[in-house]
């Protein structure tokens, strides 16, 4: 190993260790994600080169004046989406939350992702305040079903009462979900501590989370291979690392610590 690689290294430790001292402070401690949680499981982010985006614009196909007038063009996306969770499942980093949330670190989840695999891969108190994808509602008749793997062959985006079905997820111009965003804003208004995985903090009211956290005195601490709105302004610690090595790096310090025995150099 070279010098400056064994530095960095020593680096990222102080860090992690650091993460870990934070979070511990007084448990459990809030987790909030993004679509950069899912990125290693297969799922792209929306925004950016690549992203869902680039090919629909989110304001026509994904509005719910476009679902209302025209549902077969919003099933479009829609379709898309929901095809594109299906495909793929949740990744080791989201069973590490799951695995602190048993050990009463973490929780509540709170998710921006609609794909529903925090809840796949164990986590309980997930508050997804933009829905979930896999739970198909139906507007006139109240119907539900939920998606679990594979869309069955005969499946229909018509309900057997005739009317268009949609996912229960939170559409351009729809409120977000009442019940799990005023939970959401109560935790973070209560002076637990966050740790923030895989967002880039540019969409509302979510992005407001992490603000509200350290106005009422909790700490921060955040993963992302990027910067984000909260990097280089209210985060404590920021571990520059995709999710899954990141979640994974932190739970071995959290256990060593909880254990009394803490890695790292401090
Ligand atoms: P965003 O697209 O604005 O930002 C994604 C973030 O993920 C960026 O900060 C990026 O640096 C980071 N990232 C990329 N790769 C990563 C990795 N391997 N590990 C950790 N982080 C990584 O996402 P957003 O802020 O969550 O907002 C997008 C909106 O789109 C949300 O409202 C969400 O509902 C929706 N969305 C959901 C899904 C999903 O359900 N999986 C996927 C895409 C978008
Ligand atoms: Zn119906």
């Amino acid at each position: 190993m070279s010098a400056d690689a064994l530095l960095e290294m020593l680096e990222m430790d102080e860090i992690y260790s650091e993460a870990a001292r934070v979070l511990l402070e007084h448990p459990p401690f809030i987790v909030l994600t993004g679509a950069g949680m899912s990125v290693e499981s297969g799922l792209p982010p929306f925004r950016g080169p690549g992203g869902i985006w680039e090919r629909f614009d989110p304001e026509e196909y994904g509005h719910i004046d476009t679902f209302r007038k025209d549902p077969e063009r919003a099933w479009v996306l829609l379709g898309e989406m929901l095809s594109g969770t299906l495909s793929f499942s949740p990744n080791e980093g989201h069973r590490v939350i799951a695995r602190l949330e048993e050990k009463g670190l973490a929780g509540p989840v709170v998710t921006q992702n609609i794909d529903g695999y925090h809840g796949i891969a164990g986590s309980r108190d997930v508050l997804e305040i933009h829905g979930n994808i896999r739970n198909i509602i139906c507007p006139s008749c109240g119907r539900t079903e939920y998606i679990s793997s594979r869309l069955p062959d005969d499946w229909s985006v018509k309900c057997s009462c005739g009317s268009y079905r949609r996912p229960d997820i939170v559409l351009f111009g729809e409120p977000l979900k009442e019940g799990a965003i005023s939970r959401a804003w109560e935790a973070a208004s209560s002076g637990m501590d966050m740790l923030i995985v895989g967002t880039s903090g540019i969409v509302m009211p979510a992005s407001q989370l992490p603000f509200l956290v350290r106005a009422s005195g909790g700490s921060i601490v955040e993963i992302n291979p990027h910067d984000s709105t909260f990097s280089n302004t209210i985060s404590d610690v920021f571990i520059r690392e995709r999710a899954v090595k990141g979640l994974t790096m932190l739970e071995g310090f959290l256990e060593d610590r909880s254990h009394g025995s803490p890695r790292g150099f401090k």
